[in-house]
């Protein structure tokens, strides 16, 4: 060993500890905890994202920040829906563990949230959100200090991107943990000039309003049928508007950044399916086009090692990868963090994920799947056949090979009925009024 190079080290560690020690002594011993921006776009498929291989032009801004950033090309939703993906998205919990399944119910009080972690470690908490969806009676908004909710017109897109920049330009004394939920693309698929109309006309009575789409789900259409296409234009569309919107908000964080060191995390709450397997919309199926979306990081002033990650990766993993960037401990170890890819590029472990999904308290309709590396095993609801694809070779979840790999899809229903078989009962009730109702339904939400 070295003799030399120990004295020196001795002699750096003595120097850096008579620094830390000045510099506790002035109360700056440490570089503050990074600031977290989470964004959400609602209902955002992976397979609609330019740089997901979309041949339209939909999302140039998220293909930038992803670009500059860490991108997962792989990244799942667990559930297919707003209210329990996003609970899980901020307990790092599954739908059936975090219990919060439908619209009568809360989070229970005993599971903790990453806004909770965040504020207890001094983070100043802050969510803006444009879904009615995520009402605050649902117990999401516990560990925010201000929890917004706006209706999800499009006057209010923004109005909420500029309450979110309010809270970027007041955060700089603490760090900031700031939650963005935008409406768009979540139907109706209206956008504002100039992105209405920029994909086309194919079929001009499809306006993208919800009773269109209502219309287009239950004549079960095929999905390369003009008015499916069209349906599909607008949604690109509205994508395309989100984009826009999202990449405004990120050019005036970034502008005015001050020096602050944050951690970006753009994504999704769920798919959206146009009648690939019999629905159009989501909160019905297990299919990837439901579940599969959007996810990157960024970094503002903190380095990270810039890449695309072909690994598959949950939603469950958001809170656990915040909370180790902030140095904090995770919630529960239902994800993964995802932090040593994010800063050193590490590989990922193969891992068995599992997703659920179901819009009513009836057990009877609740949908689950799971995957493991290439393969994927579903089941609608829990006397549904069991179905089993291979995802490498079937992306679109065609070919059922439950027949054919008998033992294989035996050995993954054993898991899944485990799962099924671990659901936590719901808790505590929190119906909606008839207002609520009223702007549910204008989004979609009740009916079939
Ligand atoms: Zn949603």
């Amino acid at each position: 060993m070295n003799t030399r190079r120990n004295t020196w080290s001795r002699r750096r560690f003595a120097a850096a500890g008579l620094l830390l020690a000045m510099l506790a002594a002035c109360g700056a011993e440490r570089p503050p905890p990074p600031s977290i921006l989470v964004i959400v776009v609602d209902s955002l498929h992976a397979g609609h994202v330019s740089s997901h291989g979309y041949a339209r032009p939909t999302t140039p801004n998220f293909d930038r920040f992803a670009a500059d950033g860490v991108q997962f090309l792989r990244a799942f939703s667990q559930s297919s829906w707003t209210l329990p993906s996003t609970a899980s998205l901020f307990t790092g919990l599954t739908q059936e563990q975090h219990a919060l399944r439908t619209f009568d119910d809360r989070l229970p009080a005993d599971v903790p949230t990453l806004a909770e972690r965040l504020k207890s470690a001094g983070y100043r908490t802050r969510a803006v959100v444009q879904t009615p969806v995520l009402a605050s009676r649902h117990g999401l908004s516990r560990g925010f200090e201000r929890y917004q909710l706006f209706d999800h017109s499009l006057e209010s897109v923004e109005r909420a991107l500029k309450l979110a920049r309010e809270h970027w330009d007041e955060a700089a004394d603490r760090p900031l943990f700031l939650y963005v939920h935008l409406a768009p693309p979540h139907m109706p698929y209206q956008p504002p000039a100039p992105f209405a109309a920029r994909f086309g006309d194919e079929h001009p009575d499809v306006s993208g309003s919800v009773a269109d789409c209502r219309r287009i789900h239950r004549a079960k259409l095929a999905p390369d049928a003009p008015q499916v296409r069209s349906l599909v234009a607008r949604y690109d569309e509205h994508i395309a508007f989100a984009d826009a919107c999202i990449g405004r908000l990120l050019a005036d964080f970034q502008r005015d950044a001050r020096g602050r060191a944050a951690w970006i995390v753009w994504t999704s709450d769920h798919g959206e399916a146009f009648l690939q397997h019999g629905s159009q919309g989501h909160n019905a199926t297990v299919y990837d086009e439901m579940l599969h979306v959007p996810l990157a990081f960024g970094a503002l002033n903190t380095p990270l090692a810039p890449r695309r990650v072909n690994d598959v990766v949950s939603t469950l993993d958001v809170a656990p990868t915040v909370l180790a960037l902030c140095g904090l401990p995770p919630l529960n170890d239902a994800g993964a963090s995802l932090h040593s890819t994010l800063l050193r590029g590490a590989a990922l472990p193969e891992r068995t994920l599992f997703f659920s999904s179901r819009y009513k308290a009836d057990a009877a309709v609740l949908h689950c799947a799971v995957r493991r590396g290439d393969f994927k095993l579903a089941q609608l609801g829990p006397d549904g056949p069991l179905e089993l694809y291979d995802l490498r070779t079937d992306p679109e979840e065609r070919s059922n090979l439950a027949a054919a790999r008998g033992e294989f899809a035996l050995e993954l229903a054993e898991l899944l009925a485990r799962e099924r078989g671990a659901a936590r009962a719901s808790e505590a009730h929190a119906a909606p009024q008839a207002a609520d109702r009223e702007q549910l339904a204008e989004l979609g939400y009740g009916g079939d």
